[in-house]
């Protein structure tokens, strides 16, 4: 017998249930282990050896063993590690072989670790975010199917040396880095986080790794001696005080130098000197209880002083991923700042193994079955996000935005429970994460005690209190879509609408688009109109096999709810606009010149001037006023044109029955004679955060775009508008501005 797994062996059977004798594993589970084992082994007999030289069976052995190690005591999950890869790299066995011979849902597990292994993980974002959505269904099926996973990675990782091209060695670190990392994080599974994590910063930064390694190895004996006396000292302090208290506690002291990758982290990304990062030293207590922690904590400030400000109470506020813990940083007379940990056992044990700690006690006991749930729970929810998105581009900025370990904040409810939201979430997204029912009938937030405004956005550690309204029919605004910022948050409010409104949603949208008609396209009657929506949705591939009546309903319910936005659908909508327009002006504008890059109908010799109002560029819909030529001449001479877009509130909304209905004129634009500076007005909603105008104006510079006017008007909610007169050569260029503009952290909206 393989020597590996004769150890593996030999292990499970000495497994015994917590605070009981009884073994985990039965003789009769041996046996399917053994059988798993010998199959696996068989099947992979006619595999190449492993680039270490070593028999490839050593593989399945050393994940399974993994498992073992992180406790993830479940035969299911031990047979499947075994046998993760003979669907893959063996011809002569089906998953039908598998069903049969370990049952179905072993068959189940290992047909999903096979598929895991064929997704192609290629170099682009968007593929990399798809597959992690795949890898999370998957999850949500039978998340311990991932943990096997992340063990395969994880002896993967430990064997990357002997790969032999350093091209796949690189891509293989990254997509670890990328995908496992996170998902090992978000399962709490600490030990293959961090191990995932220091393997691959190693391969990814070899010489940023060295210049760390060349750091601590200098004074190595030193900080061994250092972290020693610590630890001996406290271990003193701390069973003296039991003793004296009339505990007899082994109290249990352990101390380590941060990850590699911590270091890493602080150093390189943050730019942190070696001396500035406190954490360097880590010393964990751990206790039998949460009251003896909180005696700890007491005691340890008898010996040591605190640094002010960095504490962290993780244990009233766990983390997401259940992570419970106090954290200190403290200094001795040495002034070398160490990390303290305080905590109980049963949190030490979530803490390193994450879900596979509650996994081992399903059975043992009750009460943290309650923390299982609530896990998956929350897994279940970022994954229903994400299957609810309506494009892929949506999924991808989720993903990017929820997934990504930096970044984040922690704030917490009045009953101390730590919500985690991406940096710049406001209290909306806060009630959002409560609760969906409590995010629809928000009506207001205190933040520590204090009423917020519903854009506050939320700090880590902030006390949040959501105030809701009682009228439990009362659903959410449409204006909120501008002030959530988590995908999930949009995705719950879009699917309100979606679902609760969908006769007010088709109204909304008919009305948007009716609207966009007016202002923009009034050359076109309502059947061309139609006409060029449909031939746009085609474009767009909407609904192409929906009859045409019901496609136009559900295009309307699409963006009354939010789904979609009328402004992606105005390139292609201008673009069939303008072979339309081009045709008829051919007939209509017959007597013309231009100025300015303006035709104007019927008018010699023009004099185009654009209105201050609403600054047409190239692309508007425009049309032309004749302003009064000298007032000695009796009769009333065209001295110019002033050009509007129709859109403008000075354009009467009906020209034949307005006061002067022969002084308005077609105009358009001529694109043979059209110049390249145009003034265009942009007006910018703002949170008013410090720095925002400075981003703002740097947007326009990053641009190369000049600017004739700037002004800034403060509102009385504390927000404010910025409005900018800036040279642009069309509506198109403006638009390209705008979405710069917007993307701007704190603008909330861009008008022009
Ligand atoms: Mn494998």
């Amino acid at each position: 017998m393989l020597p590996e797994y004769a150890a593996l062996r030999k292990r499970c059977t000495e497994l015994c249930w917590p605070n009981t004798n009884e073994a985990v594993f039965t003789p009769a589970d041996m046996v399917r282990l053994d059988d798993a084992f010998y199959f696996a082994e068989a099947a992979h007999s006619t595999n190449k050896p492993r680039h270490s030289g070593e028999p490839y069976i050593t593989h399945p052995v050393a994940a399974a063993q993994l498992l073992l190690d992180i406790e993830m005591i479940d035969l299911d999950c031990l047979i499947a590690a075994l046998l993760h890869d003979v669907l893959e790299d063996v011809d002569h066995v089906s998953e039908q072989d598998i069903c049969t011979r370990f049952g179905e849902t072993v068959g189940q597990m290992v047909v999903g670790l096979t598929k895991l292994s064929k997704l192609n993980f290629a170099t682009q974002e968007l593929a990399q975010a798809e597959n992690v959505m795949k890898m999370l269904l998957s999850m949500l099926r039978d998340f311990r199917v991932i943990v096997v996973k992340l063990a395969d990675r994880l002896h993967n990782m430990r064997t990357l040396h002997f790969h032999p091209k350093e091209q796949s060695r690189l891509r293989i670190a990254n997509e670890t880095m990328l995908i496992y990392v996170p998902i090992a994080d978000m399962l709490g599974i600490r030990l293959f986080k961090e191990e995932l994590e220091d393997i691959a910063i190693r391969a990814l930064d070899p010489h940023g790794c060295a210049e760390i390694d060349a750091w601590l190895a200098a004074d190595k004996a030193q900080r061994q001696i250092f972290l020693q006396t610590i630890q001996n000292n406290l271990r003193n302090h701390l069973s003296g005080r039991f003793a004296e208290s009339g505990v007899h506690n082994n109290v249990h002291v352990e101390g380590r130098v941060k990850s590699m990758h911590g270091i890493y982290r602080k150093h390189f990304t943050q730019g942190r000197g070696f001396e500035e990062i406190f954490d360097i030293y880590a010393v964990r207590v751990i206790v039998e209880s949460e009251e003896e922690c909180w005696a700890v904590l007491g005691w340890v400030h008898q010996i040591y002083r605190e640094i002010p400000k960095r504490q962290k109470n993780y244990i009233s506020s766990p983390k997401p991923n259940g992570y419970q813990s106090l954290h200190l940083t403290m200094v001795g007379d040495d002034k070398i700042p160490f990390e303290v940990q305080i905590r109980t056992w049963e949190m030490h044990e979530i803490a390193e193994r994450g879900v596979a700690g509650h996994w081992k006690y399903k059975q043992g006991i009750d009460a943290r079955q309650t923390g299982l749930e609530e896990q998956l729970a929350r897994i279940q929810e970022l994954i229903d996000s994400y299957r609810d998105a309506d494009s892929v581009e949506d999924v991808v900025a989720a993903i990017r935005s929820d997934i990504s370990p930096m970044e984040k904040v922690y704030p917490v409810t009045p009953k101390g429970e730590a919500k985690e939201l991406k940096l710049g979430a406001t209290v909306l997204d806060f009630a959002y994460a409560v609760h969906t029912g409590v995010g629809h009938r928000f009506a207001g937030a205190k933040v520590n005690g204090r009423i917020a405004p519903a854009t506050y956005q939320v700090q880590s550690g902030d006390v949040v209190e959501i105030l809701t309204t009682a009228d439990r029919d009362r659903g959410p605004s449409r204006d909120w879509l501008q002030v959530v910022v988590t995908s999930q948050a949009k995705t719950k409010i879009r699917n309100w609408f979606k679902k609760e409104r969908r006769e007010e949603n088709i109204l909304t949208g008919q009305k948007l688009v009716d609207g966009e008609h007016r202002r923009n396209f009034t050359l076109l009657d309502a059947s061309q109109w139609e006409d060029i929506l449909a031939r746009v949705l085609d474009r767009k591939q909407f609904e192409k096999s929906t009859a045409a009546a019901t496609r136009l309903e559900n295009f309307y319910a699409a963006l009354g709810y939010g789904g979609l936005s009328m402004q992606s659908f105005l390139p292609l909508l201008r673009e069939e606009y303008q072979k339309i327009v081009r045709q008829q002006q051919e007939v209509k504008l017959k007597k013309i010149t231009s100025d300015k890059g303006v035709v104007v109908q019927g008018i010699d010799n023009c004099q185009v001037k654009f209105a201050q109002c609403c600054h047409p560029v190239p692309q508007d819909n425009i049309i032309g006023y004749i302003t009064r030529g000298s007032v000695r001449d009796a009769q009333l001479r065209p001295g110019g044109v002033t050009v509007h877009r129709t859109s403008c509130l000075n354009v009467p909304h009906d020209i034949p029955n307005s006061p002067e209905p022969d002084r308005w004129l077609q105009a358009a634009w001529d694109t043979n004679t059209a110049s390249n500076d145009y003034l265009g007005n942009i007006i910018v909603h703002t949170n008013a955060r410090t720095g925002l105008l400075a981003d703002v104006t740097g947007v326009f510079k990053h641009m190369h775009v000049d600017v004739s006017s700037l002004q800034l008007f403060p509102q009385s909610d504390g927000s404010s508008r910025i409005c900018a007169v800036i040279a642009v050569h069309s509506r198109s260029h403006l638009d390209a501005i705008r979405q710069k503009i917007h993307a701007v952290k704190g603008v909330t909206q861009v008008e022009y």
